[in-house]
């Protein structure tokens, strides 16, 4: 079975969704890889690595693609790719399908079978396969460096001959996977750090982190059956604003990474509670990329709201590509190995299979997945 993997088009984008280790993992398992020649040069992986690995290469973009029966990519196909597909073959990547229903539908016309790696279960089965984390455990990480570094204070306390340095407040909105690692990574370089989410569960974690629980009693809040926050009523919000006010306005940094799977991002931080803040705070929007938490936040831009710093990067994990692209490549060859037939050197599409269910959004030639089908609460 042959497995290729192009290199990624998108504007700015260094990860690669393959690195040579897992090239190397993936010729064991007995397939065929050939990878596009500089695919992993923006993450810092030459392209002899790939072919010490066992891999080949090619610069024929077109023809690595229309002979492949897998392919594996990092972000979603151009359209005009999806014509070169084998019809039957499967193509692996992120996809935004709720989103992208154009992709979607050309996708399923075409025959491709194809997965949507965000759409891989939140199960202990298929952790090893979950990009969502992987990625969002990277976001938050650099999250908190780029804020270190457009703040104008030094996060720890200094108890020095010069007199006593206080440490920074960091305001840490939404707990997931990103607001983790971002909680765990401002208190290593020595910050205060308060954080909040609608999810109650999240206060217990917060605290074994050591950071401060901000509590705000908005009623029934909940989670999904997958562990996701379910969407707040207008009034909620608005509750969760006029409480999370004063916290923003003491603090020297606030970070917002709070999503609602499958929506636009709710507005969190108004203008209003940006005025409450000091000239010299900042603030970085991790969901920027699903909209923003942070009013008057701009795409990929840092902006100056009079005096506080409005960090709007996007792909923040593309920042930090060899490890970015470390991860993801391991998250793709744990899904490849897991439905691999060894003796048949194979990929078996077990529709039955829950993990398969979950993720794949066509097949024959449909759309099959239920998501799709059927909005999130
Ligand atoms: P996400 O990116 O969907 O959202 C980030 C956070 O934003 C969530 O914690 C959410 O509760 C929060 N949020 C939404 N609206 C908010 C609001 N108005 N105010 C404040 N916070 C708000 O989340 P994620 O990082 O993808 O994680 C989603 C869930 O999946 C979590 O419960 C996580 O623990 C769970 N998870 C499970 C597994 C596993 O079991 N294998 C793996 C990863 C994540």
């Amino acid at each position: 079975m042959k497995i290729s993997i192009p290199r990624e088009t998108h504007p700015g984008e260094s990860r690669a969704p393959l690195t040579p280790h897992s090239a190397d993992k993936l010729v064991k398992l007995g397939a065929q890889v050939e990878v596009e020649a500089g695919l992993g040069t923006a993450a810092g992986f030459p392209d002899a690595a790939y072919t010490e690995a066992g891999a080949t290469m090619t610069s024929d973009r077109k023809a690595l693609i229309s002979s492949a029966d897998i392919v594996l990519r990092l972000r979603k196909p151009p359209l005009e790719e999806i014509a070169w597909l084998k019809p039957g073959a499967i193509h692996a990547s992120l996809l935004d399908p709720f989103n992208e229903k154009e992709l979607v539908q050309r996708l399923a016309e075409h025959g491709v079978s194809a997965v949507s790696m965000e759409f891989i279960p939140r199960t202990t089965r298929a952790q090893s396969m979950d990009v969502l984390s992987s990625q969002a455990n990277l976001g938050g990480y650099e999250a908190v460096i780029l804020a270190a570094s457009y703040s104008n204070k030094i996060f720890p306390m200094m108890t020095t001959a010069a007199g006593t340095i206080l440490p920074s407040k960091v305001f840490i909105i939404g707990v997931g996977v990103a607001g983790l690692q971002a909680i765990a990574t401002a208190k290593r370089l020595g910050a205060k750090v308060t954080a909040y989410d609608t999810r109650p569960v999240v206060e217990e974690q917060v605290k074994s982190l050591g950071g401060q629980f901000l509590k705000i009693d908005l009623g029934e809040t909940g989670q999904t059956k997958e562990g996701y926050a379910k969407a707040l009523t207008e009034e909620q919000i608005q509750k969760q604003r006029d409480a999370m006010n004063k916290t923003c306005g003491d603090s020297d940094i606030v970070i917002t990474a709070a999503q609602v799977f499958g929506r636009k991002a709710p507005i969190l931080v108004t203008a209003e509670m940006l005025d409450a803040m000091k000239p010299g705070s900042v603030v970085v929007d991790l969901a920027v990329e699903t909209g923003g938490n942070v009013e008057g936040v701009v795409y990929d831009q840092v902006t100056d709201r009079k005096g506080v710093k409005i960090v709007g990067v996007a792909n923040l994990p593309g920042r930090v590509p060899l490890h970015a692209s470390q991860v993801y490549s391991a998250n793709l060859v744990a899904f490849v190995s897991e439905f691999w037939d060894k003796e048949k050197k194979a990929f078996v599409l077990n529709l039955e299979d829950e993990i398969i269910k979950g993720c794949l959004v066509t097949h024959d030639g449909k759309i099959v997945n239920e998501k799709l089908i059927t909005k999130p609460n």
